[in-house]
């Protein structure tokens, strides 16, 4: 016998099952999309242990009838395609007749049928790819699905499969992704826990924006008006470019109503807030890209997130101008940062980890559908950077909040934005010895953010807001190790409105969210009331906190040790709860905060990594005036 031989059917689907499906989300995603396809106005999901040991979709669409029924699970059977030309205009969801084969492939699948005109139902059993049982039965029209045990004889791949929670998390987006693009359908999610979705039909975006992200969101986000081009319409909301977020998470792309994951559309997205928002901060998008089928091919992949375009420079240009347009509409523009403090605060190594801070665009109230306001934003007076060649700043026995700083070189066109980052020979970033932090004299604060001092090795220069997180970051995980965290009361509970994803992180973060001194009750429906907050939190940070934790648990928080849970915790209280730049402070306060810094652990770099003190050598300062 020759050694090439024709894979038998069973391995062949195991195998496609391999593309298709990869946890109880695409499970999902797939059943919702043939739900859809099948015409549905109903659409109800259930989940038991994130998806591992059920998922099932049931809905009121056309159904199938007995010999379609059975048919459904050989491999490349569709009804949604004909020829190799349809595949150039594809409008249904499906067209690979490879989901149901494969899902069955690899679990135990019932699925329960029935067409409008027929007399009785038909319920199908396939177990790892067998059929085991065909029978009729008494259904309403419609379908459902259920899928069990999921990788049940794949042990390989179940082992893959991440906790129940993180399963859960990436089914519940996805339905929420689909609710999202299918405003005239019901959806309904239930999981042991109870309902975390359910909208009924609506008619514009907008309300479906207001059933699924609360009311208060909408308040925070500029819709893209329909920008009919050609062929192409683009239509959606965007948040203002002052409500950021940590990551990609609460940005979704649909491409003729199917979430794509799409690196043009994202790259399209971060061009139009260039320069007003800092490297890093990702904002929150709703965008519908309506495109005729044959101009965007979706079968580069088999779970079909990834797109390819006809004309992607057109797509581009679309995207960025359309929200672009919106975004420097709804703003004046003197309150947009200039390109110039967009640089100075990348070159600076601040970021959007960072915390909210005061001043015009980070004292607006955030978004409620967990945006974190723009971090450190630094405003120094124009030409007041700090230059390669240029000497420390010199500064006097000051300690006042005016403290100018002298010896800054002269604004110039040469003016290097990155300068602060070049390898200047003054800076000495390596850490002195930790212990001369404590003896240092403190000269006074430069620019309300940096405090400046002397000691016997040199002057150093503090970022205030670093520093503080470091000390509080360190206080804060203390606290939590011993159970002893400080709580304060709110005069009145904050109530907040989460989307059923954030709903799912708060149960896993619960726990921890009472051990920092958090007080937080279920208020019914998707909302909480904060009763209590770490004493260290002003309350106006708590809403943008909460919701950061949430969404960075939803994708970077996953498969984290307690302990590691702990530092990212204690790391964005430290950080929202820290004194800010553009801050004057009173001489008590930076004779306070150098102290602190001094008894922390680690007082020369920020939990984000940042460094927080530079130092100006003193041997570097004699060699530069030629006196070494
Ligand atoms: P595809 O969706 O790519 O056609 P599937 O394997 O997902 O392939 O489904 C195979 C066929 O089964 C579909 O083409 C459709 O005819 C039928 N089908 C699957 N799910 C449903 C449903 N919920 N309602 C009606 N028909 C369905
Ligand atoms: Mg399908």
């Amino acid at each position: 016998m020759g050694r090439i031989q024709v894979l038998t059917e069973g391995v062949a689907n195991q195998i496609a099952a391999g593309e298709v499906v990869e946890r109880p989300a695409s499970v999902c995603k797939e059943l919702i999309e043939n739900s859809l396809d099948a015409g549905a106005t109903q659409v109800r999901i259930e989940l038991s242990r994130g998806g591992r040991s059920l998922v099932k979709v049931s809905d009121n669409g056309c159904g199938m009838n007995r010999d379609d029924a059975m048919l459904a699970f050989e491999r490349h059977a569709t009804s949604k395609l004909r020829s190799a030309s349809d595949l150039l205009a594809i409008a249904t969801l499906g067209f690979r007749g490879e989901a149901l084969p494969s899902i069955a492939s690899v679990s135990r699948v019932t699925l329960r049928t029935r067409a409008e005109d027929e007399e009785s139902g038909t319920v199908v059993e396939i177990h790892g790819g067998r059929m085991r049982d065909v029978q009729d039965a008494a259904l309403a029209p419609g379908t459902s699905v259920a899928v069990r045990n999921l990788f049940f004889n794949v042990p390989a791949r179940r082992k893959f499969l991440r906790t129940e929670r993180t399963e859960l998390s990436h089914a519940v987006r996805l339905v929420t992704h689909y609710s999202l693009a299918h405003l005239g359908k019901s959806f309904q999610l239930r999981t042991e826990r109870g309902a975390l979705l359910g909208v009924t039909p609506v008619s514009t975006l907008r309300e479906r924006v207001y059933q699924v992200f609360g009311g208060d969101s909408l308040d925070r986000l500029v819709e893209i008006e329909p920008v009919p081009e050609r062929t192409l319409r683009l239509g959606g909301f965007v948040s203002e470019p002052q409500a950021q977020r940590s990551n990609r998470n609460s940005i979704y792309v649909f491409v003729n109503r199917r979430l794509v994951r799409d690196s043009l559309i994202q790259k399209a997205i971060s061009r139009a807030y260039e320069n007003l928002m800092p490297k890093g901060a990702f904002p929150f998008a709703l965008l519908f890209l309506e495109i005729p089928p044959e101009e965007v091919d979706v079968n580069v992949h088999p779970a079909k997130t990834e797109v390819r375009f006809r004309n992607p420079s057109q797509v581009f240009e679309l995207v960025r101008s359309a929200i672009r347009g919106r975004l420097v509409a709804a703003k004046p523009a003197s309150g947009l940062p200039q390109p110039g403090q967009v640089a100075q605060r990348e070159a600076l190594g601040t970021s959007v980890a960072g915390g909210p801070l005061p001043g015009s665009l980070g004292a607006q109230r955030p978004p409620g559908t967990g945006a974190v306001p723009v971090s450190r934003r630094l405003e120094f007076p124009a030409g007041s950077e700090f230059q390669e060649s240029a000497p420390p700043p010199s500064v006097g026995e000051v300690s006042g909040p005016d403290m100018e700083p002298a010896g800054v070189a002269p604004p110039s066109s040469a003016t290097r934005p990155d300068a602060l980052h070049s390898r200047s020979p003054l800076v000495d970033r390596q850490p002195a010895s930790l212990g001369n932090l404590g003896g240092l004299r403190l000269l006074g604060q430069l620019h309300d953010s940096f405090i400046v001092a002397a000691g016997d090795d040199g002057v150093w220069i503090i970022d205030q807001h670093v520093a503080h997180e470091r000390i509080l970051f360190e206080k804060v995980l203390e606290a939590r190790l011993h159970d002893k965290a400080a709580m304060q009361r709110l005069l009145a509970p904050i109530v907040l409105t989460l989307t059923p994803g954030q709903l799912v992180a708060f149960d896993e973060l619960a726990e921890e969210f009472r051990g920092n001194g958090f007080e937080i009750e279920p208020f019914g429906g998707r909302t909480v009331a904060i009763k209590s907050t770490p004493a260290e939190l002003s309350p106006q940070h708590v809403e943008s906190l909460i919701y950061e934790l949430l969404d960075d648990s939803r994708e970077g928080g996953r498969g984290l040790t307690l302990g590691q849970l702990r530092k990212r915790m204690a790391a964005t209280i430290a950080c929202h709860a820290a004194i800010k730049v553009n801050m004057p402070l009173p001489t008590e306060k930076m004779r306070w905060l150098l102290e602190e810094l001094a008894r922390t652990e680690c007082p020369m770099s920020c939990p984000h990594g940042r460094p927080i003190a530079l130092r100006y050598g003193t041997r570097d300062i004699l060699k530069a005036f030629h006196r070494l």
